[in-house]
């Protein structure tokens, strides 16, 4: 598709190529709509993408996002997809000094070494039964929400019917976050590993009364009605690109490198128009579907801002030459790293970090968390580093909103990368150096991308991996019958910034699809 050629009509518009995007678009072009996709990138994908960052490197490391558990079975069957997750043997380790000694936790690989674990941690039983308590009850919810996703918005009376657990109700969708963890948990490592699932790409305490804590660590445990997170075999572009292919043999266009720039709208059709390299050009459609920001959609339909959404997280990239040793003498690097490896996250930790970022400072200790996608799926790194024993590794940092970056994006980057490698080396018995891969021009593997970074090259507003605040999964005011409506009757969101949306879950782009669909 090339600019200037005149204004083209298409069943649909859809002003974004991110992962929601393409789910809207192949459910559509398999219902026989004409649908064109405009991406202003020249790739698909926005943060659901693989790439080799590292000069001469054959390691295609998940850029962005990086596991998997939002994304109903339904949409890969619906679809066709060619696209499989792998279960990780290890859910997450936790490594710490107690009497001066190092040690952790290690939760995973069957009940009684998890068992043994908690044990060895917290010298009895009682934290692991109240894990087991509370985890049972979280995949009890899991299991009557996560159906909810892909079907008309429920209120939050049926809601909660469904759910049928007054006190898990109350705990999760009513009091802080930090209500629950207290009164069930003892052990502050403990509770603050249940607490970092609220904190992810979401800058909050657990006490925080906007309650955005516990939006967020129910999207983390409600996912395929476990709450597990997998690997994308081949990483997360795998399925970009197998929902790209979806859509273009079901007869999308696809056009990359085309940026929209305004949509009118009337009573029945609507209007985008776009740039490109060569010049501009506009599309017609009677839907238009915005898988870009409500921040971008504000902006290209010229209405007033939303409120301002703000990311508060660091991302690395790493690749290694082997895994360090760790300090911990009963830890195994090649179980830890497989699971999600906590760092500086025990629950006064991230407290006081959240309340030093708050203050206009970066954290002192900047919490984190750490994992291996290598040791799951070895497909993403060609076969000679893979020989040679090469590891990837993944870091995300919290508490770090965007607000901080802004007196010189570079320099807090440098500084902030600095003290959260220095949190982990902390563990190690070998520093993390020492075990960089280095690029083919000498460089060592290591990439960091700030709200600020994230903000420039997806247009995240803020850097915000969720485009805005996550929304309780039930109607408020104003969301339509599916959460994806917008004050235009032919202007959809099908987006992370949708009711139900953020993660990489393909749901809003489910969901604006059947929206649309229903009206036809
Ligand atoms: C660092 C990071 C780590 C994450 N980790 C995870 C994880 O492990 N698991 C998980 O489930 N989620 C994770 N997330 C969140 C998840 O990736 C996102 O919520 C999700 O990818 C959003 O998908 P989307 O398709 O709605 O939007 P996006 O991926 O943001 O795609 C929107 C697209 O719209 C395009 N666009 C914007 N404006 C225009 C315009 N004017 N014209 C044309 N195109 C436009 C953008 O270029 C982009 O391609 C992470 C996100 C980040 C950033």
């Amino acid at each position: 598709m090339s600019a200037n050629e005149g204004t083209r009509a298409y069943d649909a518009v859809i002003v974004g190529g991110g992962h929601n995007g393409l789910v809207a678009a192949a459910y559509l072009a398999r219902a026989g709509w004409s649908v064109l996709v405009l991406e202003r990138l020249d790739h698909t994908g926005g943060a659901a993408v693989s790439t080799r960052p590292f000069a001469g490197v054959d390691a295609r490391l998940s850029r962005y996002s990086y596991l998997v558990s939002l994304l109903p079975r339904k949409i890969v069957r619906d679809l066709g997809l060619d696209f499989r997750v792998r279960s990780r043997t290890i859910s997450s380790y936790t490594p710490v000094e107690r009497s001066g000694r190092p040690t952790g936790l290690l939760v995973g690989g069957g009940e009684q070494r998890t068992r043994a674990a908690f044990a060895r941690l917290t010298g009895g039983d009682r934290e692991y039964t109240a894990w087991q308590r509370f985890y049972g009850r979280t995949a009890q919810v899991a299991q009557r929400v996560f159906p909810t996703l892909t079907e008309p918005l429920p209120t939050r009376d049926e809601l909660r019917r469904r759910i049928d657990d007054e006190s898990a109700w109350r705990a999760l969708f009513e009091e802080p976050l930090g209500v629950c963890v207290e009164e069930t948990f003892a052990d502050d490592l403990v509770r603050g590993v249940v607490l970092t699932d609220g904190l992810i790409g979401t800058f909050a305490d657990a006490h925080d009364p906007s309650l955005d804590q516990n939006r967020c660590f129910l999207y983390h445990v409600i996912g395929g009605g476990t709450g597990a997170w997998d690997v994308p075999v081949g990483g997360m572009g795998a399925l970009t690109d197998a929902l790209a292919g979806a859509a273009r043999a079901a007869g999308a266009v696809i056009a990359t490198g085309h940026e929209a720039v305004r949509i009118d709208t009337g009573r029945d059709t609507a209007e985008v128009a776009y740039r490109t390299r060569d010049g501009e050009g506009a599309a017609a459609a009677r839907y238009v579907l915005v898988n870009a920001s409500p921040r971008e959609l504000a902006a290209l339909t010229g209405d007033p801002a939303p409120e301002p959404a703000e990311g508060a997280q660091l991302k690395v990239n790493m690749l290694l030459e082997r895994l360090p040793r760790l300090r911990d003498p009963d830890a195994d690097p090649r179980e830890a790293f497989a699971g999600t490896f906590h760092i500086a996250e025990g629950y006064r930790q991230l407290a006081t970090a959240h309340a030093q970022a708050a203050a206009g400072e970066l954290p002192t200790a900047p919490p984190s968390e750490i994992y291996c996608h290598s040791l799951t799926d070895p497909t993403i790194l060609g076969p000679e580093l893979a020989g040679r024993g090469y590891q990837t590794l993944t870091l995300f940092g919290l508490h770090t909103p965007a607000r901080l970056f802004d007196r010189d994006n570079d320099a807090v980057r440098d500084e902030l990368l600095k003290s959260t490698l220095a949190q982990l080396d902390a563990h190690l018995a070998e520093p993390l150096a020492d075990c960089l891969a280095t690029d083919a021009d000498g460089r060592p593997c290591i990439e960091a991308k700030t709200p600020l970074d994230l903000e420039r090259d997806l247009r995240l507003p803020g850097g915000n991996i969720f485009h805005r605040a996550l929304s309780w999964p039930y109607a408020g005011p104003g969301d339509g019958r599916w959460g994806v409506e917008t004050r235009h009757d032919r202007v959809l969101l099908c987006g992370a910034g949708a009711v139900r949306g953020g993660g990489v879950s393909g749901v809003p782009g489910h969901n604006a699809a059947m929206a649309v669909l229903e009206r036809g």
